[in-house]
């Protein structure tokens, strides 16, 4: 009902658009879809412009991703050319239920001095330059598998607690698997960065172009280096333990368009 009073309303405003309403939480990727009568729309929302695709016969297709702490609420997704707005859909974005993570590691892996201070923000402040590095595009926007198989051990969101210290909320998903169990690679992309961090250990970062980017941490091996062009399920090295780590486990983040997404929300049966 709600949605029939709001397409009626968005009618009188802008024939012929048609608004479409999307639910999303937290760190979720959605596809949008609508009808132009346009050679070279681009879509934007959350202040950004998003990648699309033609469908042929003007339908267009676009992805959107809210960042982990996105502010709940409702949001207008536009379909535009140039300044002038051509559709508009609305998203409606929901809290992510994120539960509460505790780990209890080493005091060098908690408390730290100021040299290691200083290797850990040159560190992520080189992991973050990455994310906005410009890859030649990919066609796919979505993670064919997850890149080990396991269980996921912490999911995404969750609010860390490192000895009893609230740290930044959980940017991707760990997945437990045995030391030495493949890594690969769910969507072809570039080898932006083969690192080893503090508190993240063996790190890789591919670049799918779209802005879309994945990370890759706590492993035991890296067998690419930066540069290298990767096919979708190639091997990229192997799970550990290394940085900060209880077990061996992969963690697995990805970035959208700078934003934190949820890495579950690309896989294959989250997207229809
Ligand atoms: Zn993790």
């Amino acid at each position: 009902m709600k949605r029939y009073a709001c397409l009626l309303l968005l009618a009188a405003w802008s024939l012929p658009a048609q608004a479409t309403e999307y639910t999303l939480t937290q760190g979720d990727v959605i596809t949008v879809e609508t009808t132009l009568n346009d050679k070279a729309p681009t879509l934007h929302c959350f202040g950004k412009s998003w990648p699309l695709k033609s469908l042929g016969d003007h339908r267009w297709r676009g992805w959107i991703g809210a960042d982990l702490k996105s502010k709940p609420g409702d949001y207008t997704a536009q379909w535009q050319h140039g300044s002038k707005v051509l559709a508009s859909d609305h998203l409606h974005l929901n809290k992510g239920e994120f539960r509460i993570s505790r780990i209890t590691v080493e005091k060098k892996m908690a408390e730290f001095d100021a040299k290691t201070i200083a290797r850990i923000q040159r560190e992520v402040k080189a992991l973050k330059a990455t994310y906005t590095e410009t890859v030649r595009a990919n066609p796919d926007i979505v993670m064919h598998y997850q890149p080990v198989n396991g269980e996921v051990s912490t999911p995404f969101g969750a609010q860390r607690y490192v000895n009893g210290e609230a740290r930044s909320p959980h940017s991707g998903i760990d997945i437990a698997a045995p030391e030495g169990s493949p890594i690969r690679l769910p969507l072809a992309g570039s080898v932006l960065m083969v690192t080893d961090m503090y508190l993240n250990g063996k790190t890789i970062v591919i670049g799918h172009g779209n802005g879309l980017v994945s990370v890759y941490s706590h492993m035991h091996a890296t067998n690419v280096s930066k540069g290298q062009w990767i096919k979708t399920g190639e091997q990229i090295g192997s799970v550990g333990a290394t940085g900060r780590a209880t077990g061996p486990h992969l963690h697995w983040g990805v970035r959208f368009n700078n934003a934190r997404v949820n890495p579950a929300s690309l896989l294959p049966q989250n997207n229809s």
